[in-house]
């Protein structure tokens, strides 16, 4: 039988003895709910969803559920197998992360070494004046002692430096590292 079937005939969940149309059962329902909903309470198949069944015969119902056996199919059949298309070889590499030795980008080290004019925050005032000299030493060389005010305009115009170049390390290269 194909239940398909727009003439199938179906009988109401209800009373046996009404029988219809499947197309026409949703509506019938309603109807006869507001009739039988005291004595008849319907109960929804497992199974499916659009079958109602009153409560004596529900479990009879499920154990003859026509959609039982296409759950049951699903619910026995291994999963499966796989083969060589779902699987793949473990991925080898001879990089590890973790093992690799970093040091740490330490801001203060890096500045130290890096050809960069170092601004000097939160000094007192002679302690700036050495700061200064100090760093004029550090980008310009230590020959460079020609005495000067030390003035911070004078500190961010290194022009000496454009001229020598011997002792400032390469811009923004790291110190301390191999590769
Ligand atoms: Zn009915
Ligand atoms: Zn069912």
């Amino acid at each position: 039988m194909n239940v398909m079937d727009a003439n199938d005939m179906v009988c109401c969940p209800y009373n046996k003895t009404h029988k219809m149309l499947r197309k026409k059962l949703q509506q019938h329902i309603l109807k006869c709910r507001e009739i039988y909903k005291d004595e008849v309470e319907l109960l929804v198949c497992p199974f499916n969803k659009a079958h109602l069944i009153p409560e004596p015969d529900f479990l009879q119902h499920t154990r003859t559920c026509i959609d039982r056996k296409i759950v049951a199919h699903y619910q026995q059949s291994a999963p499966a197998p796989l083969n060589e298309e779902t699987k793949h070889e473990k991925i080898e590499t001879e990089e590890n992360w973790d093992d690799e030795y970093v040091p740490d980008y330490d801001p203060q080290q890096y500045v130290v070494n890096a050809n960069i004019v170092r601004e000097p925050n939160g000094m007192f005032p002679s302690q700036r004046k050495a700061f200064i000299k100090q760093e004029r030493k550090r980008l310009l060389g230590e020959d460079s002692d020609e005495e000067t005010t030390g003035s911070e305009q004078n500190m961010k115009l290194p022009t000496k430096a454009n001229s020598t170049g011997t002792q400032r390390p390469a811009p923004y290269k790291l110190p301390n590292r191999n590769r």
